[in-house]
């Protein structure tokens, strides 16, 4: 896809304890990919597990904390700063996803400033943007993840460290996948707004990924799309099914 490397990011959001962590990252270790080159994998266990997984997964895959605190640390109780993830040496952070603009009250604004500092630290970004059924329903998912993307636009210079996850509510952890041509029209339609805000190289280069009931049955046809770049995955990270679609970037 023009030379955008592939990437498969696993959301395993508040579950786990050790024992399931270690059944996870084993069947990870003994898995047979692509290689770095051909697909880029990223873990996201919450932040208690960063190190150990950390510590015991492959060197070709990375690990990705869930969120982190919208500035630099201090006194903000039960918050976990970007400089405290570079300094364990987590790589990536995603930011922006549903459950936190909706259950937590994440405003535009709030993962924009997120995302800007995140960057400003040197952690690599998986930007989350995407609609509600209701939104959907009154035609008005394109202005929705315009404005999200907008809002990031407007913080950041370079995305050349951001990955951006398209991911409508209404398919998260509802068994509902979008359709290949509901992902494809939307991702498309966010390179254009890329291409018509940004730039030709930043709407060329930045990887866009689907998130929302991707599961091991379906992967296939939604990668074989022009503009889906890889996945978010949320229920199907914690299974052995993940591995299928890791290996449906080739
Ligand atoms: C997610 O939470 O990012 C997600 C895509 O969840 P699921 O795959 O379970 O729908």
């Amino acid at each position: 896809k023009m030379g955008r490397k592939f990437f498969v990011g696993g959301n395993w959001k508040c579950n786990g304890t050790i024992e399931e962590v270690k059944k996870i990252v084993s069947i990870l270790n003994e898995a047979e990919v692509p290689s770095e080159e051909i697909v880029e994998v990223v873990v996201a266990p919450p932040f208690v597990f960063l190190s150990f997984v950390k510590s015991l997964l492959r060197s070709d895959f990375q690990v990705a904390a869930q969120n982190c605190w919208v500035r630099k640390g201090g006194a903000f109780t039960g918050e976990i700063s970007a400089e405290m993830l570079v300094n364990l040496g987590i790589p990536w952070v995603i930011l922006g996803h549903s459950e936190r603009r909706l259950l937590l009250g994440e405003t535009n604004e709030v993962v924009a400033d997120k995302v800007a500092y995140a960057l400003s630290q040197g952690l690599l970004v998986i930007a989350c943007v995407g609609e509600t059924l209701e939104q959907r329903e009154s035609g008005s998912t394109l202005d929705v993840v315009a404005a999200q993307t907008k809002a990031i636009a407007d913080q950041i210079s370079n995305w050349s460290n951001v990955v951006l996850a398209y991911e409508p509510v209404w398919a998260i952890g509802t068994g509902k996948v979008a359709t290949p041509v509901q992902a494809q029209e939307v991702h498309s339609e966010l390179r254009k707004w890329l291409k018509e805000n940004v730039s030709a190289e930043v709407a060329e280069t930045t990887r866009i990924i689907y998130g929302g009931s991707v599961n091991g049955g379906n992967c296939k046809e939604l990668a074989a799309q022009p503009d889906v770049d890889g996945f978010l995955v949320g229920g199907a990270s914690l299974k052995p099914e993940f591995i299928d679609i890791i290996n449906s970037a080739s």
